[in-house]
């Protein structure tokens, strides 16, 4: 993990609030299991983009909004049914 590399590929999701923060990045080769957590939260409407390490390192880290301690929000729901909203 400390060879410096920054191209290896990373899939990453963003917050759907619109604060843009990396909610789940996964990188290198996917396993089934990675490619059907990045299904689900697709569905969800998270926003899943393929970018490399080194670029997902620069990107801001969870919610924005969560960072400011609101209870509604941090209670959003990660499982149920979810929105629609885009
Ligand atoms: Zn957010």
């Amino acid at each position: 993990m400390a060879d410096g590399r920054e191209d290896i590929p990373c899939m990453i999701a963003r917050c759907k609030c619109g604060c843009r923060g990396i909610m789940l990045a996964i990188a290198g080769e996917l396993s089934a299991a990675d490619r059907a957590r990045i299904g689900e939260v697709a569905c969800k409407g998270y926003h899943v983009e393929k970018m490399t390490v080194g670029v997902a390192r620069e990107e801001p880290w969870g919610c924005r909004n969560r960072s400011l301690a609101n209870p509604t929000i941090a209670k959003e729901p990660v499982d149920g049914t979810g929105g629609r909203d885009g």
